[in-house]
């Protein structure tokens, strides 16, 4: 008997060559077993060869195989054979890894040779995509290249009962990379850095993806210098915690969360904290806590000391993730715990939040990518995705690639790393473009940059790409799509943001949005509130008594800078400003954020009918009747809930008028606003309630982080 498979899935550098060795062993079996360019090959002979592919099947990454007819000579054992460079079909390659349970104990197991080893790790955990320069993945096309084995390790690495038998990253304290600390190396290093960060000093340490900085989370001088460093105000610090007993010391956290926070990808989770010792400037106003456990040998090591530290991103606040060493020494903190491995690709920390038990992805990165998804779809399509939140995405061999989060590419330090990442995905998976997916927005650099490649180019409306993004994850081919955001170009020039769509995967229909108004456009247009406010407010009069009221009145009268919006994001906001609950986004989403929280925190609200005004075939929903409860009334801030229940209620209108139109009955939700999570959660309950399958991204971020993956799942009409 013989038999010969062909791989798919997460079964690169994650240890399954050697399980498949020793299973073979287990079983008797001859063959081989490689790593092709995107899938692993198996060759299987002789044995118990039933009961040891049933062991093999098991093994979690495996997402797909397929069968073929092995020809030439018979082996008389089992091997894990060289890699063979290229191939026509896509590679797959592993996000970077957790430290596993098993490295966690023997880092501290002092019979070890790697005890206190800042880059311990095995088959099944440590650094991949970030340090991967070329594929298949092995060793010497890694940044651990240049750490050749020690004889021990290179014993454990061909010792097929090892579980470092065939792991690529795997080293010692004899040949593994160093750390460093002024003059200082090793377990000295790290003692001192946090000797430093316990003082209240603030430390950049270089991380996976990118340098972070570090301060002790209880100290309020060393946040507020940290805050200076970066040049942030407002937004909130994470924390990264010892381990889930800290965790539970400061935080409250579900079965979800907890999942979440301990999953492979150890993301950044929004967890609601305790009343605690650490620093209200971490936080600040939010209501929410970013909370990571530590994801490599040295974070361990350092969190063994103290049990929780602020790391956030080295660099300026909304820069690139800072790299080079050379750049770290640039960054004005009292140190630098840096190491003598090369970070090949920039990583961010991902963040998530659970809402309803599901999870809410607003940034996705570290641990993520570059996972793929499947989808019918033409071959070397790239997608420039969106300006804000930027991340572009590659078609090959029916999968979907999607790159990390690049940040906003106003920045030009951003929109530089958009560019070189684009050149370096692209060539690590070997994808030549043929034709270009991007945003109709005239002002998009992203867009721009997609025009430049000098290919086939189509221009897709922003809401319909966020549609497209959740029927990619779910595999779609039609729905009602309901997108709430702040900015998307419509077709017709105005700045959409509240579309209900039907749309399948070559076009769609404007069925429904907002109720138009007209504000003043400009560079604060996203940032002052209450000029939104103003604006919506016109009718009325100055209701707000705002100075600024005969000026804004006068500029919009005139028509002079002003646009045409139908923006539930900026609707967000001057609700957030009329109801004096924030009046600026400082950071991106924070009047939402504000009024979400005083929404939760009001238990019975009226339900104020928004009503649908119907215009044959479309509908607006009119947010007057709410206006006008707001300013008869002296308790505007008790307008918090009603406002989101009048909003949800609407959705809810809107699609079941969808429904009647198209007999559609698939909702896919879309768009920054909905990470408010009381929206997002009251929408979600209404929509199922009318009978609605209800879907939004899971594995993708709701926002403009996977406008490239809609963009991806476009098909153009031949
Ligand atoms: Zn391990
Ligand atoms: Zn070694
Ligand atoms: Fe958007």
């Amino acid at each position: 008997m013989r038999a010969g498979y062909r791989i798919f899935g997460i079964v690169q550098g994650v240890g399954f060559r050697p399980y498949v060795a020793r299973t073979a062993e287990k079983y008797g079996i001859c063959g081989y077993v490689k790593n092709c360019g995107g899938y692993v090959e198996l060759l299987a002979e002789g044995g118990h060869l039933r009961s040891f592919l049933h062991d093999l099947f098991a093994f979690s990454g495996i997402i797909s195989y397929e069968e073929f007819t092995p020809s030439g000579e018979s082996f008389e054992d089992f091997k894990i054979v060289e890699s063979t460079d290229g191939d026509a079909l896509p590679p797959l390659l592993t996000p970077d890894l957790p430290l596993c349970d098993e490295c966690e104990t023997e880092l501290f197991d002092t019979s070890s040779r790697r005890y206190l080893h800042p880059f311990i790790s095995c088959a099944k955990c440590g650094a991949r995509y970030s340090i991967t320069e070329k594929i298949p993945y092995d060793r010497e096309r890694t940044t651990m290249a240049e750490f050749p084995l020690c004889d021990d390790c290179k014993k454990e690495y061909g010792d097929i009962s090892n579980r470092r038998h065939f792991a690529q990253t795997q080293c010692c304290n004899e040949c593994g990379p160093e750390i460093y600390f002024n003059n200082l190396t090793g377990v000295t290093a790290i003692e001192k850095a946090i000797e430093e960060i316990t003082s209240g000093k603030v430390i950049a340490i270089k991380g996976v993806g990118g340098y972070h900085l570090a301060a002790d989370p209880s100290n309020d001088a060393a946040i507020s210098r940290l805050r200076e460093i970066k040049r942030r105000d407002k937004k909130p610090f994470a924390v990264m915690m010892r381990d889930m007993e800290t965790i539970r010391k400061y935080c409250h956290i579900t079965d979800a969360e907890e999942k979440t926070l301990k999953s492979n990808a150890r993301p950044i989770v929004l967890l609601k904290p305790k009343k605690s010792c650490i620093s209200p400037f971490v936080a600040q106003e939010s209501d929410r806590l970013g909370v990571f456990l530590p994801y490599t040998g040295y974070q361990h090591l350092i969190l063994q000391k103290i049990e929780a530290i602020v790391l956030t991103s080295a660099n300026l606040s909304d820069n690139p993730i800072i790299i080079e060493d050379e750049d770290a020494k640039k960054i004005p903190c009292d140190g630098v715990l840096h190491h003598n491995r090369e970070i090949v690709t920039p990583l961010d920390d991902s963040v998530i939040a659970i809402v309803d038990d599901e999870p809410v992805i607003f940034r996705r990165a570290r641990g993520y990518v570059p996972l793929t998804i499947r989808a019918d779809a033409e071959d070397g399509i790239f997608a420039a995705g969106s300006d804000l939140k930027a991340s572009f995405g590659f078609s090959k061999g029916g999968n979907l690639y999607l790159s990390q989060y690049l940040g906003d590419l106003e920045n030009s330090g951003n929109a530089k790393r958009y560019e070189s990442e684009i050149k370096r995905m692209g060539d690590l998976f070997e994808v030549r473009p043929k034709r270009v997916v991007c945003d109709l927005h005239p002002g998009f650099h992203s867009s721009k940059i997609a025009e430049e490649m000098g290919l086939p180019t189509v221009k897709i409306q922003h809401h319909f790409a966020h549609t497209l993004a959740v029927m990619a994850e779910f595999s779609l081919d039609s729905a009602i799509g309901i997108s709430f955001d702040g900015t998307g170009y419509g077709t017709d020039g105005a700045i959409w943001g509240s579309e209900f769509i039907y749309a399948d995967r070559y076009g769609f229909k404007r069925i429904g949005h907002l109720k138009e108004w007209e504000m003043l456009g400009g560079d604060d247009f996203a940032k002052d509130a209450k000029k939104c406010a103003i604006s919506l407010l016109l009718p009325y009069g100055n209701v707000l008594s705002d100075s600024r009221f005969d000026i804004i009145r006068a500029a919009l009268h005139n028509k002079i800078n002003t646009v045409r919006t139908t923006s539930a994001g900026r609707l967000f906001d001057g609700v957030a400003a009329m109801l004096g609950i924030c009046e600026e986004n400082t950071y991106e989403g924070r009047c939402g954020e504000a009024l979400c929280r005083v929404a939760e925190s009001d238990c019975d609200a009226a339900d104020i009918r928004l009503p649908l005004e119907i215009l044959e075939d479309e509908f607006e929903i009119d947010p007057t009747p709410f206006f006008e409860r707001v300013i008869k009334n002296e308790e505007k801030k008790s307008f918090a809930r009603a406002f989101h229940i009048s909003l949800a209620n609407a959705i809810v209108d809107g699609a079941v008028f969808v429904r009647e139109k198209t007999s559609e009955n698939n909702v896919c939700l879309s768009g920054g606003v909905f990470q408010n999570r009381l929206l997002l959660s009251l929408a979600k309950e209404g929509l199922k309630r009318a009978g609605f399958n209800v879907y939004h991204n899971k594995k993708y971020p709701l926002g403009d982080g996977s406008i490239a993956l809609g963009q991806l799942y476009f098909k153009e009409r031949k």
